[in-house]
């Protein structure tokens, strides 16, 4: 992809946040860009932080580590911060504290502790986000409804860990519109929380297809690859 592709690809997409934010009556700083580079080549990303990106998401540990590795060796001082928006196995749970500032998909009280004694040993309070599965259809991990409480105890009494929100991926629609109910649900469950103490200021939610419906629904994080990076990784069916 030409460097004008991808600049022109990260000024809509900016473009488009901003708008969806002002029409929602919010400010466009309240949303951050976590460009998710998962089968996107090391040089690019490089090419995507010269631009200004400052936020990147993987969804695999093992092509996470070999690219933020890339990344470090060309910018010793990198602004750059790393997001796992993936699935994570708990054998995996030691190498993500050391790698992610935010771990998003942290859906089991199993997992959250694993992270928990990993962050202890590195002397680190690990932000995570909880994963919640809001559908059958969606994708298999997330935490289910009748769980969350369950899991929402468990992490807020670990030291080690900071649980700063939520995030969920929706089944995919064709018609953003059709996000719109799960976003919502979302944020429902958020101010439930919120009502009973427990403060989950971050909301992950709306990927390329879907980011501006998230935005107007709450979303501080949207999660987009294919409208930055284009569609040349998709796996066509
Ligand atoms: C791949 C991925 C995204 C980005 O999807 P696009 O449709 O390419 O924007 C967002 N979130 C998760 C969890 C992903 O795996």
């Amino acid at each position: 992809m030409s460097d004008k592709d991808l600049l022109d690809n990260i000024k809509t997409v900016f473009k488009r946040m901003s708008h969806a934010a002002m029409k929602a009556g919010r400010s466009p700083e309240e949303v951050t860009l976590v460009a998710v580079t998962k089968n996107v080549a090391g040089d690019v990303v490089r090419r995507a932080v010269e631009i200004g990106l400052r936020v990147f998401g993987e969804n695999r540990v093992q092509e996470a580590k070999d690219k933020i590795a890339l990344l470090k060796a060309g910018m010793p001082a990198s602004p750059v911060t790393w997001h796992l928006i993936g699935h994570l196995q708990k054998n995996k749970a030691r190498t993500a504290v050391e790698l992610f500032d935010l771990i998003q998909s942290v859906d089991s009280v199993d997992l959250a502790e694993a992270i928990n004694r990993h962050a202890a040993k590195e002397g680190k309070r690990q932000k995570i986000l909880i994963q919640v599965k809001l559908s059958e259809e969606e994708a298999k991990h997330g935490v289910t409804k009748d769980n969350i409480d369950k899991l929402m105890d468990a992490v807020f009494n670990l030291e080690n860990i900071e649980t700063e929100g939520l995030m969920t991926i929706p089944p995919y629609f064709e018609d953003p519109e059709m996000s719109r109910p799960y976003f919502r649900q979302l944020c429902g469950i958020r101010d439930r929380y919120k009502g009973r103490g427990f403060d989950l200021p971050e909301l992950s939610m709306g990927m390329s297809n879907d980011f501006a419906v998230a935005i107007e629904e709450g979303a501080t994080m949207v999660r987009v690859g294919t409208a930055i990076f284009g569609e040349r990784n998709a796996v066509k069916k």
